[in-house]
């Protein structure tokens, strides 16, 4: 299928602060996977429509915006079915005692259902890429590839879990190799679930399979003095010394780090997945981004699951990121809308390893596209900074149409694949079923 999206203001995201060609009014050309074009030429244009003759979808972006999807770099999307399921206690509490009990009752076909839900949510909302850690992972990386959707897979690890972790790994390496939209990664749990001998025999594994690194650092304020008080040092050290940061690493949370750890994580160009509801909602702090951002570090955006969030809405998630900076540094500069935009989709990019092939709109690149409505009360008055419009007040229900790898997913704010409300009264059933198990 060849798509030209026609006259839309495209905001590519491959531009600086600065430049004066942030956005533009633009038609831009997809054939197969690929954006082939991106202009404002007729003549180039019409060139385009000519070599795809009668295979062409054509989508009037008239007024809208064309910006590459968001890029969702730590969620347990499975954990959707869950959603609301245990509000308003702290990270440890919430885990131990009404998390972790349910989810031993979870199977791989209520993680199935769990994440049909939520990558529909994300589809919706103009999420094109996840990157996710749960068990089951392999029923996961299944209804990603149904949905359309691209997604990172990584089944976690804790002690006592590793032959579990291992046939979950070997599944969902064999389902992802049928796709090119899914890929994986290993992922630890965290430094305070995994031993020094769970850690190693994660490191060998991923080292084995050459495999990018997925866990939570530094979520809660107590882990680090406690690991400090079992180790002699930090997990951010120790985990260095212990070579988990020599492959491609994402560390989700980063809230409680100390400039020498930001040092270290900078070094080993290490992202850190900053999820600002979730840790709010758990009452886990605030990560300082301006502080990590000025050390060098990559940091990209994520929603965490439902269970703590309580939804997967990128947008919310992106506009706090801007909007907790500034009260936390008293600094109406931390952050800016385009730094927010540009950690949500480029930055994703980077925590996925695929910088330069999604995350921007440009020739050559994946196309991952949404389509934007600016035709909702609190878009207006309309104003020339489309950049403030989408950060400080655009919501999900805005996104028009979602294309994953040149394939339509959203069109008019409908998946085309199937029906929202059969999803959620799916999931309705079976979360009524698991709690009666
Ligand atoms: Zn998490």
């Amino acid at each position: 299928m060849n798509i030209l999206i026609e006259n839309g203001i495209v905001l590519p995201m491959t531009e600086s602060e600065n430049s004066a060609r942030k956005y533009f009014i633009a038609s831009v050309g997809i054939k197969g996977n690929k954006i082939i074009l991106v202009s404002s030429n007729k003549d180039e244009i019409s060139s385009f429509k000519e070599s795809c003759g009668e295979d062409l979808e054509i989508i009037d972006a008239k007024g809208k915006i064309v910006m590459p999807g968001f890029i969702n770099t730590h969620t347990h999307v499975a954990m959707s079915i869950l959603r609301g399921y245990s509000d308003d206690v702290e990270l440890m509490e919430w885990l131990t005692k009404h998390i972790w009990p349910i989810e031993g009752k979870l199977t791989p076909d209520d993680v199935y259902v769990g994440a049909e839900l939520g990558i529909a949510e994300m589809l919706l909302g103009g999420t094109t890429s996840f990157l996710d850690m749960y068990h089951f992972e392999h029923a996961v990386a299944k209804a990603a590839i149904n949905s359309g959707i691209r997604a990172v897979l990584s089944p976690f690890f804790l002690d006592g879990r590793i032959e579990l972790f291992e046939d979950d790994l070997a599944r969902t390496i064999d389902i992802c190799k049928t796709n090119s939209r899914t890929d994986y990664m290993i992922a630890p749990h965290a430094p305070y679930t995994c031993s020094d001998d769970t850690m190693e025999k994660g490191i060998e594994i991923a080292k084995r399979y050459n495999s990018g690194i997925h866990f939570h650092l530094a979520e809660t304020r107590n882990e680090t003095p406690e690991y400090i008080s079992r180790k002699g040092e930090s997990p951010t050290v120790h985990l260095c010394k212990m070579g988990l940061f020599d492959q491609h690493t994402v560390a989700a949370h980063g809230v409680h780090l100390t400039e020498e750890e930001m040092d270290i994580l900078a070094e080993k160009h290490v992202t850190i997945a900053h999820n600002p509801r979730s840790n709010m909602k758990l009452a886990s702090g605030f990560a300082e981004v301006s502080k990590l951002m000025s050390h060098g570090i990559n940091v990209s955006i994520g929603t965490d699951g439902a269970a703590s969030n309580n939804n997967l809405d990128m947008w919310e998630d992106m506009r706090l990121t801007s909007l907790l900076q500034k009260g936390l540094t008293l600094d109406p500069l931390a952050v800016p809308a385009y730094t927010a935009l540009k950690m949500a989709t480029v930055g994703g990019a980077k925590a996925l390893g695929m910088e330069g092939k999604i995350g921007i709109i440009k020739e050559g690149a994946l196309a991952d596209i949404i389509i934007v409505n600016q035709n909702n009360i609190h878009h207006f008055p309309l104003q020339k900074n489309i950049i403030s419009s989408l950060v400080y007040s655009c919501k999900s229900t805005d996104v028009n149409t979602t294309i994953v790898d040149g394939e339509i997913l959203v069109q008019d704010g409908k998946l085309l694949k199937t029906e929202t409300k059969e999803i959620g009264a799916k999931a309705t059933e079976r979360l009524l079923e698991i709690c009666n198990r």
